[in-house]
Order: C-alpha cells, then structure tokens, then sequence
C-alpha cells in the first residue's frame, strides 16, 4: 500500500502506518486541544496511540496463528479504520482459517482480562486516588478492547466473524459455495447495521454499513471468479495469436506495433523465440517520451517477468498475475508460447457463465 511509512520490523513482519492514520492523529489532537488545551490533547492522542497498539497485537494474533500453518505475511498497515495484515494464501483448511480468524478478537479479550486485573488490583485504592486520571485510562482501554473483539466478530466481511463463519460453513461444504452463503449473511446484517443507524441517527453506523455491504458483495465475486476457472488449465486460457517485439526492436518500431493491434502487453524475445521481457503500453510511451526513433526499445522492457508452464492452473497464474497486466507462459525451453492476462481469465469466466459444464480442450 502506498503513503506508508515503516515503523518496525517485529516477527519478521514489517509494521507500517499509513499517512491518513497520522492525519488521523493529529485530527484527535487538534480537536481535544480547542475543547481543553494541551493536556487534554496530549490524552487523547495517548489514548488512541494505545488503542492502536491494540490493534497492532490483534493483527499480530492473526500473522502468528497463520504462519503456525505456513501462511506468511510481510507487513501489517494501520489504517485510521484498523489494522490490515496482508497474509500471502489462503490456509488449506477450513479450521485453519477459523483459528487464524478468530485469534485477532481472542487478542483483544485477553488485553481487556488483564487490564481489568490491573484495575481491579488498585481498586481498593481507587478511592483515595479517584482523581487520578490514569486509573479511568486503564478501564477505559479495556473497554475499548471488549468493543474491538465485539465489533470484529460481527458475522460479515471484511470483518473477522466473516471469516469465522466461511471457515465454519466450510467444513461441511465447499469453500465456494461457504462464501457466497457467509457473504450473503454479511450482506443482510450490513442492511441490518445501515437501517439501525439510519434510524437512530448513527452517520458512523451508516458508513461502516456501505463499506462491510461492498467488502462482501467483492468477497463473493472473488468467489464467483474462483470457482468458474477451477480446473482450467493457463493452456486453455492464454492467448496465442500474440504480437511479439523482437529484442532488436527500435522504438519506432514498437510503436507501429502497438498501433497496428490492440494488445496491451508485448512479450519481447530473441532469435530463437525466447521470452527474454515483457513491454507493456506504459512502457513504450515512456520511451517515446525518451526521443530517439531509432533507439533500442529493448532498455525499457521489464526482465524480471513472472513466468508460468502451460500445464499449471489458470488459479494458479491468477495469483501470479496479481497487479501484473500480464503473465508470461512459457515452454520448457524457455520459448514463448502465449500470455495470461485479466481479459483471458474474464473471458474464460464468460463461457463458464454461458455453459457451466463447457470443456475447454486447448490443452488437450
Ligand atoms: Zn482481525
């Protein structure tokens, strides 16, 4: 995620705060200094700095239960809306997820018990010192960590209980038809929440509403795009009839063959057919931009390109392909024999949706 800056690395995971979080910060501070000066401001931002660290234990609760099953992450980013830990799969099964789910609330719960022994140890004392701020802080937290657990257990997307409750329905279906039944059930209770809050005048309610509606409604067309390429393979689904730019290529050259199709990634390979980089649209305006008609094109290509074998899963190159625009397939011997891009998955996705039992007999 971009704007982000790096506080740390703890576990092996990078913890990162986004700059909407500091501008978040500095809101809570400003606004505690008008209503009461500078030690009010000087609470507040404490206050929210703790409830933050909080927020960073739970989502630790999440990284350190997941890679127990061999799912990494390498950065945790705090946004002003929570935390977001970006876990590289999904675990393989479905008690795996739960576990990893529900360890985030189980975090804060664990905060609130201990805090609230904390309190409760000084509680004799509390009454000679009831002036003290600090004590109020103390409980204060740990309700805010009961509040935490409460609100991330809320069965919907993208909250933790979603997740708990995919992995659950999973164990006794499959893991497609678990999350369009749990994004469904988020969905209803996103109504649910937005109505309440409409109702009795909860804006924030509202907000949070649309967001956890939208979160599922994406949930459950990542589900949709995965079960409809389940079993697909990238031989199936690549495109072939593909314009290539050789490696001696000049720019002016390029740019007559972006003209001349309507390809948006070209694959660049040598004499003997070998993917050697990937020129993508951006990339040849960039070296337009550079002048010389006549100057190799080839200094502007990308060569470290993720590559993948025709026999693999199109779910697989899906998760290769990530932000990617395009996927290099490639032989044994390193030829070039097509690319997988997010048109040749959508495409794949029509015919799934046209004739669901459809096979696809490209790959033999
Ligand atoms: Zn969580």
């Amino acid at each position: 995620m971009g704007w982000s800056i790096t506080i740390g690395r703890f576990f092996g995971t990078y913890v990162r705060i986004h700059v909407t979080f500091l501008i978040f910060l500095a809101w809570i501070g400003v606004a505690a200094y008008m209503r009461g000066g500078m030690e009010a401001a000087k609470q507040s931002v404490a206050f929210i700095v703790a409830i933050f660290t909080c927020v960073v234990l739970h989502e630790f609760g999440h990284i350190l239960t997941a890679r127990r099953y061999g799912v990494h992450s390498t950065q945790v980013t705090l946004l002003p809306i929570g935390g977001v830990a970006d876990l590289d799969k999904m675990p393989e099964r479905p008690y795996q997820e739960l576990l990893i789910a529900i360890a985030g609330p189980l975090v804060n719960i664990a905060i609130a018990a201990v805090l609230l022994a904390v309190a409760g140890a000084f509680g004799g004392e509390t009454l000679q010192h009831i002036e003290d701020p600090s004590l109020g802080l103390v409980e204060k937290l740990a309700a805010a960590n009961l509040f935490l657990a409460l609100f991330n257990m809320v069965p919907a997307f993208p909250m933790d209980g979603g997740r708990v409750l995919r992995a659950a329905l999973a164990m006794w279906l499959d893991t497609d038809k678990a999350t369009r039944i749990a994004a469904h059930i988020g969905q209803a209770v996103a109504l649910a929440l937005g109505f309440f809050g409409l109702l009795y005048g909860y804006p924030i309610l509202v907000f949070i509403a649309l967001f956890v509606y939208f979160a599922a409604a994406a949930e459950a067309q990542s589900s949709r795009v995965h079960s409809a390429i389940h079993g697909v393979a990238v031989a199936d689904a690549m495109e072939t009839r593909v314009v290539s730019i050789s490696r001696g290529a000049t720019v002016g050259e390029a740019v007559d063959i972006l003209l001349a199709t309507s390809q948006e990634s070209f694959p660049v390979v040598n004499a003997s057919g070998e993917l050697v980089g990937l020129l993508f649209r951006d990339d040849i305006v960039e070296a337009v931009r550079g002048g010389d008609h006549n100057a190799p094109v080839a200094p502007f290509a990308h060569r470290e390109i993720a590559t993948i074998s025709p026999e693999q899963s199109l779910d697989a190159a899906l998760r290769q392909l990530g932000a990617a625009p395009a996927l290099g397939v490639v032989g044994p011997n390193g030829r070039l024999l097509g690319l997988v891009t997010r048109q040749s998955v959508a495409e794949v996705m029509l015919i799934k949706a046209a004739r669901p039992d459809w096979r696809f007999s490209r790959g033999g």
